[in-house]
């Protein structure tokens, strides 16, 4: 999709001043707005929308002057609906895989077990939904981190970059980040995502061993590698809502 003048500048604000890696901000430009103003989401997304012609460093202002309330309005964002903990089922849509979970209450810490008919079992003291959240969270983290690496190694052969490491973490507010001494981390959470939009943020993040910033030249380059990333940057905005809830403690 073409970028008007206005959507390639509403990207560019977004470079400066927040974490490169926040992908659940967005900055944008609207024509009918007459001063700036902030949006949180109820999973933690954050819209800072711009009258025309703003300049980055007067977002730049605005966005420290209300960063404390944001980051509180962030913590409350309650999860739109209930993920029954334990769960029945676990969809992980970007590896094509749904694992049907058995709970075997019994003795000890709770831990997980995965079988290769797809099964996973729930075992030990899972009543303690704590103790539970942990295990499944360990295991998924686990579980991408196996699943992850070669697909991120193709696709960084491909663009012709190479990361050094790559860690799996649980966290509320980024998908994915980029070191500068290239590690890439990769949210947990992306295993809810769609293919598309997880082979995207990996890009995004790959790109970012070249310009470890958002400037049009990083935006290009994403481009080149996926040109439909604009649609699926705002997925990913979205896409808190195909996390289970639990997640979270
Ligand atoms: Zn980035």
């Amino acid at each position: 999709m073409p970028l008007t003048d206005a959507e390639q500048k509403s990207q560019q604000l977004t470079l400066w001043d927040f974490d490169h890696s926040e992908h659940s901000w967005s900055v944008r430009q609207s024509a009918r707005a007459r001063r700036l103003s902030v949006r949180v989401f109820r999973h933690g997304g954050v819209e800072i929308v711009v009258p025309p012609r703003t300049s980055p460093q007067r977002v730049s202002t605005f966005v420290s002057e209300h960063r404390e309330w944001i980051e509180r309005q962030r913590r409350r964002s309650a999860p739109p609906q209930h993920w029954p903990l334990p769960p029945a089922l676990l969809e992980l849509s970007a590896l094509g895989e749904r694992w049907n979970c058995l709970s075997c209450p019994g003795a000890g810490r709770a831990r997980i077990r995965a079988l290769v008919s797809g099964e996973l079992q729930l075992l030990g003291a899972i009543g303690q939904a704590e103790a539970l959240r942990r295990a499944l969270v360990g295991w998924l983290s686990q579980h991408a981190l196996r699943r992850l690496e070669a697909p991120l190694r193709a696709l960084a052969a491909e663009m012709g970059v190479e990361p050094q490491r790559l860690q799996v973490r649980c966290q509320r507010t980024r998908w994915g980040s980029c070191s500068r001494h290239g590690t890439i981390s990769l949210n947990v959470c992306l295993l809810f995502q769609t293919p598309e939009v997880l082979r995207y943020l990996m890009i995004h993040e790959l790109v970012h061993l070249r310009h470890m910033n958002h400037s049009p030249r990083f935006w290009a380059d994403v481009a080149r590698h996926e040109p439909h990333w604009r649609s699926l940057d705002r997925e990913l905005l979205q896409g808190w809502r195909r996390v289970p809830s639990w997640i979270f403690r």
